[in-house]
């Protein structure tokens, strides 16, 4: 039903565009749209001066279940590329079409990444059978875990995808493109290297985080994660959060996560029945605005997450 309210005001954006063109030159600029903070990020890295990035989404809103302004929308309809993640923000897959009919070069990272399936909830579901068809109600998520970026070697992948999407954009400068892509993916193999190397051997190889966006991360570097809340910020019952208690007590978990863009509300009160301390885990969905001022990107956050992690886990 949302579709036929998006789809008529693209197309009258589209038309509009004239006035839009105009600026767009005058910056000499690569316009590309990028659906929220990590892929914008990365756009930006790999563009330097020959790309203007607009980011769809403010810093500090949650992603899950945003729906664009009519505004938001207007400021990429001159866009010569748009990237998106899929999953988290299916407004992306509505726009695709018209973009594409208007020669906008589109990179949906999910094409470009191995995804994990939504999987979560199953023997929790199991579990509590009798009661099973309120739980797959409550579960009713998209197909797959969207927090591909979380993971530093499928972050590469989707730099590799937007460096080729700018190089076919903009083939005069594609060998700039091309040199600072390099120079991202190294950081991004330094900082794959610094998670191996620092979790390596922890004493504790379970966390419990706020909502279920560390699964890409915790496969890659071999721990497992107790989420608080379920992939698109979905509650979990108050029987859950209980078994997560009794859990936490059982494993000795001394560190309940929490994130910076929702309520630590839940993540306190568990922490305090468990008797362990709350910390931050950031999702990097997006920056606050303190954040971006502080000049924290996505390897500073990913950074600080690993000495949260650590310090969590037990490692040496
Ligand atoms: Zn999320």
């Amino acid at each position: 039903m949302k579709r036929s309210l998006l789809v008529p005001s693209l197309l009258a954006l589209v038309a509009l565009a004239g006035c839009g063109q105009e600026q767009a030159s005058k910056s000499g600029k690569l316009q590309v749209a990028a659906s929220f903070y990590p892929l914008a990020h990365f756009a930006e890295q790999i563009g330097g001066e020959h790309v203007q990035v607009t980011q769809v989404l403010p810093g500090g809103v949650e992603p899950h279940d945003y729906e664009p302004s009519p505004g938001d929308l207007r400021a990429i309809s001159d866009a010569k590329a748009f990237l998106f993640n899929g999953g988290i923000d299916p407004w992306g897959d509505r726009l695709r079409a018209d973009m594409e009919k208007n020669g906008v070069i589109v990179v949906e990272m999910a094409e470009h990444v191995d995804v994990l399936q939504n999987t979560a909830h199953e023997h929790e579901e199991e579990e509590h059978g009798e009661d099973g068809a309120e739980h797959e109600e409550e579960h009713d998520h998209g197909p797959f875990d969207p927090h591909f970026w979380m993971d530093p070697l499928s972050a590469k992948k989707e730099v590799i995808a937007i460096r080729d999407a700018l190089m076919t954009a903009d083939a005069a400068h594609a060998e700039e493109y091309r040199r600072n892509a390099d120079i991202y993916l190294e950081k991004l193999n330094a900082l794959d290297r610094q998670y191996r190397e620092g979790l390596a051997s922890c004493a504790i190889k379970e966390i419990i985080v706020s909502h279920d966006a560390f699964r890409y991360l915790a496969n890659r570097y071999g721990f497992s994660t107790l989420p608080i809340n379920g992939v698109d910020q979905e509650e979990q019952s108050a029987r859950a959060i209980a078994e997560l208690i009794s859990v936490a007590k059982e494993k000795h978990i001394r560190t309940v996560f929490f994130e910076t863009t929702a309520s630590p509300k839940l993540s306190e009160t568990i922490a305090e029945e468990a008797g362990a301390q709350t910390q931050v885990l950031h999702t990097i969905h997006g920056l606050t605005t303190e954040e971006g001022r502080s000049g924290e990107t996505y390897l500073s956050l990913m950074e600080r997450n690993l000495v949260h992690l650590r310090s969590a886990m037990q490692c040496q």
